[in-house]
């Protein structure tokens, strides 16, 4: 079969322009081996982006890849709608070993916008069955990133992705991240209608790695706590390590009410979430069944076996490999190599927290499709990156290498002097 052609005559591929798509030759993952992708002609690329922020301990890893078979030898899926099963049980008492501290409940979903929908649900029936209904609205940050469902769209703050769908969405309030005083004042006039504020801890990534100020997250539990407003802490992105610590909100001492996890839950393996609730919410939904307070909400494939042995074999390879602590000295590496790149004149600025990274172009016109040249002229030296807009991504697995981390922020420099070289002027930033 010829696989281009059949892409081309069948794919719609998503976040993607399919008339430029089609006109361009695809790029065909058939394996990848660590951190490496092999495309259907044998060609090697650095899988920058960890497969879109979700590789964690790289490909084909034996340790996951032996868990995953040997689940299967037992059953591939059991419904958690009424029934239970070993490893979803075994990783939810792991997620909430591992969690910050009073976050002691596991409710599973696949995707990281089911994740968010179904904190926003939790937090707005805890409400409600409290006796206080009025609590129906939501904070968010200008900018932020929750998924592509419609709710997770409606506390969603980036308008390239969802200003169409607006007819759609509730209202929301909308804070402008990192600043703690219109946060106050958003809570001091709207605490008594407020359910929750929710936001990603430390780094918005799809903003383009926006990083928050040191404090600003511990000062948001803070003035939660006082107007008795719950806190959503969306590590979709930033949990399992990516920014340096198991999750993100370690770093500033703070435990959200609800925390919503995806991406690297698995290692990147297979499609699983969890949201994670403390006991003061879980209790809250108990009661008479006539009573109506049960949660309302389960997908079919919710806690797969085989995706919960891939997250349990993951968290083990952390223990096994010192996953953490042989990150701290890749974080510093990874500044280093960056260093000269700042300073190149198509460069307006890099953000970065861990190994996030958002590299920021300078303003060049949506038509010249900036971000995508640099993409190609990366593909082209050996690295898969994707941008986001004119912020080039590096989000490389945490398992890399050092002379692979090395390679990639090469690749990315040459691709960037390439890319722009070729483009005319850039507008002023
Ligand atoms: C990717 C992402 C999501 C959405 O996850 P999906 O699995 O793509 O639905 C939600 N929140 C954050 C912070 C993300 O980065």
């Amino acid at each position: 079969m010829d696989l281009a052609f059949a892409d081309r005559a069948h794919l719609w591929h998503p976040f993607t322009q399919q008339r430029g798509w089609e006109e361009e030759e695809p790029l065909i993952v058939e394996r990848a081996e660590g951190t490496e992708l092999i495309d259907s002609r044998g060609r090697r690329y650095v899988d920058g982006v960890s497969s879109l922020w979700c590789n964690v301990h790289g490909h084909r890893h034996p340790r996951i890849d032996a868990a995953i078979r040997d689940q299967l030898d037992r059953m591939a899926h059991s419904t958690m709608l009424g029934l239970s099963h070993p490893p979803a049980i075994e990783l939810a008492r792991r997620l909430a070993e591992i969690a910050p501290p009073g976050l002691t409940r596991v409710f599973y979903s696949d995707s990281g916008s089911t994740a968010a929908e179904i904190a926003l649900k939790m937090a707005f029936q805890y409400w409600h069955q409290q006796g206080r209904p009025e609590r129906t609205r939501f904070i968010a940050l200008r900018d932020a990133y929750h998924g592509d469902t419609i709710g997770s769209v409606s506390v969603g703050g980036i308008d390239l992705f969802h200003s169409l769908y607006r007819p759609l969405l509730f209202d929301t309030l909308k804070a402008e991240p990192g600043d703690v005083a219109g946060m106050e004042l958003l809570l001091a006039e709207h605490s008594g209608e407020t359910a929750a504020v929710i936001m990603e801890p430390l780094v918005q990534g799809a903003a383009g790695m926006l990083v928050h100020p040191d404090g600003y997250l511990r000062q948001v539990r803070e003035l939660c706590d006082r107007h008795d407003v719950l806190l959503i802490l969306d590590e979709v992105a930033t949990g399992f390590g990516r920014t340096g610590t198991m999750f993100a909100c370690e770093q500033e001492g703070v435990a959200p009410d609800l925390l919503c996890l995806a991406k690297g839950i698995t290692g990147g393996y297979l499609p699983l979430a969890a949201t994670l609730a403390t006991e003061r919410i879980y209790e809250g939904f108990l009661g008479e069944f006539e009573e109506l307070r049960t949660l309302f909400h389960g997908h079919t494939y919710t806690g797969n076996p085989l995706a919960c042995a891939a997250a349990l074999a993951s968290l083990a390879v952390f223990e096994e490999e010192g996953t953490l602590e042989r990150l701290a000295p890749k974080i510093e590496l990874l500044g280093e190599l960056l260093e000269p790149l700042a300073a190149h004149p198509a460069v307006a600025e890099i953000r970065r927290r861990g190994f996030m990274t958002g590299i920021e172009l300078l303003g060049y016109p949506l038509e010249l499709r900036m971000g995508h040249r640099v993409t190609l002229e990366a593909r082209s030296r050996g690295a898969i990156i994707r941008p986001l807009g004119d912020v080039v991504v590096l989000m490389p697995p945490l398992s890399i290498s050092e002379p692979d981390l090395g390679r990639l922020v090469e690749i990315t420099a040459q691709a960037i002097d390439a890319a722009t070289r070729a483009a005319e002027q850039p507008r002023a930033a």
